[in-house]
């Protein structure tokens, strides 16, 4: 018998384990689950509209989707339609690869008044993400701050700034282009705790700033160090003396014409958000960097703002029967392991951090264990997934019904843009049903 393999989450993780799968022609049955009719994870809902180039790699996903041994099963919730238990029942090996959805909170006074939302949340809208639609956050609103130097961060500062004509080329749902073309923001403050060295921008991300059509970006020179200094490997000094090169030729080059600003903000940890019921403000505490660290300096300083946007980083939704490391923030694992049967790959293994290639080599891992613990298969599988599934009317989206839902978003895309996005599973459903 095949050995039967779920694969909890089709974001880049899940797929480069069943890509791996796949290429060790090894007698394999892959089953990819994902509780969206949607395929591809953060690519489709994370990935910045307007970085189109990246989305590209799907086409890499669809390959390994359109391979005979792999099916997909959007509209499938772990824990809603099945259960972890179920599923390793009916699977040799489940593989996790459900990334980390939730928003890191900052922890500070004030962070659960209306107006301040998670990165998670934020992108998750912009990029369409059913979860969020009715997300609507306040734009209403000349300074928005955004927290952290990572290059969520500056997804977002971007978005926020770029002009209609630059985001033509985007996918946007067309209610967030309105509500963003729209909205007065004037000025979007990225702030960090550390120092321009500190930072994690990658550094083509960060130049990309230096070019927005009407907004400038601004920054203190007096936070620009002469070189960067400190303990770095070789190519960590290389992207931060990059990334300093970008900042100093921003600061040398104030271009007054242009009438939005994205002000880089260094050395200020967030310690407050101000206001009532809503956010008006937010207060934040002057640092210095010592040994690496942040340390308060005991100055203190505002910014009027009605959206506060903290990205820095996300957390595990948490599985029932899964043990989580508290410590990390992940999915309890030994390289990948996780239990008998059980097996972790991305973000929920490792913690939230790296680009989509990164997933790569732990798809490669999460595969080599399965085949290496388990010689032949035993359990049902597939056919008793589909029972299971069709027991309980779950109406699951195969990986057909999805290449429909894709004509049909292409074919519905304003000029320019690649897709008008569905942002909700009804009308994606109703699509396929008629
Ligand atoms: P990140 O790169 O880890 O950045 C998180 C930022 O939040 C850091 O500046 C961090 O500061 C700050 N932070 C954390 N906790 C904080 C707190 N309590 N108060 C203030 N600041 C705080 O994470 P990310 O931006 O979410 O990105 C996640 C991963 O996805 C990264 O590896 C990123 O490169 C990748 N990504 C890549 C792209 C791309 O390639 N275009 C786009 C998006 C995301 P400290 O450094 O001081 O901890």
């Amino acid at each position: 018998m095949p050995i039967s393999v779920a694969i909890v989450g089709s974001g880049p993780s899940g797929f480069y384990v069943a890509e791996a799968l796949v290429k060790s022609e090894a007698d394999v049955e892959i089953d990819m689950i994902d509780r969206l009719p949607t395929p591809f994870g953060l690519i489709r809902a994370g990935v910045a509209p307007d970085h189109q180039s990246t989305k590209r790699v799907t086409r890499a996903y669809e390959r390994t989707a359109l391979n005979e041994c792999v099916h997909y099963y959007g509209n499938v919730e772990l824990g809603r339609d099945i259960s972890i238990d179920e599923l390793r029942a009916t699977y040799d090996a489940i593989v996790l690869a459900t990334g980390m959805p939730g928003d890191s909170k900052l922890g500070i006074p004030g962070d659960e008044k209306q107006g301040v939302i998670g990165s998670a949340t934020f992108v998750g809208w912009y990029n369409g993400h059913p979860d969020f639609k009715h997300l609507n956050p306040n734009l209403e609103t000349e300074n928005v701050v955004v927290i952290g130097n990572g290059n969520v961060a500056i997804d977002i500062a971007r978005v926020l700034v770029k002009t209609p004509e630059e985001m033509v080329e985007a996918d946007l749902p067309k209610h967030v282009a309105d509500a963003i073309q729209k909205a007065p923001v004037a000025n979007v403050y990225m702030v960090g705790r550390r120092g321009p060295v500190e930072a994690k921008f990658t550094n083509v991300e960060l130049r990309e700033m230096g070019h927005l059509h009407n907004a400038r970006a601004v920054i203190d020179p007096a936070d620009l160090p002469e070189e960067v200094t400190g303990d770095w490997s070789d190519r960590d000094r290389r992207l931060r003396e990059k990334n300093l090169e970008s900042l100093k030729e921003f600061a040398g080059a104030p271009d007054a014409e242009k009438q939005k600003a994205v002000h880089f903000t260094f050395f200020a940890s967030p310690v407050e958000i101000l206001g009532g019921e809503k956010v008006e403000g937010i207060r934040f505490e002057k640092t210095r960097v010592a040994n690496g660290r942040a340390e308060g300096t005991g100055e203190f300083f505002d910014i009027e703002c009605g959206l506060v946007i903290p990205a820095i980083g996300y957390r595990l939704q948490p599985i029932p029967g899964i043990q989580v490391d508290e410590e990390r923030g992940t999915i309890r694992n030994n390289d990948g392991r996780v239990s008998e049967g059980v097996y972790v790959a991305g973000w929920a293994k490792r913690g939230p951090t790296g680009v989509i290639g990164t997933n790569k080599p732990d798809g490669k891992t999460a595969a080599a264990e399965i085949l290496e613990d388990i010689q032949e298969g035993v359990k049902p599988g597939r056919a008793a997934f589909e029972a299971t599934l069709q027991e309980r009317n779950v109406r699951w989206i195969s990986y057909t019904d999805w290449q429909q839902i894709n004509d049909a978003e292409v074919a519905n895309a304003p000029p320019g843009s690649p897709r008008e996005k569905f942002v909700t599973v009804d009308d994606m459903l109703d699509l396929l049903a008629n």
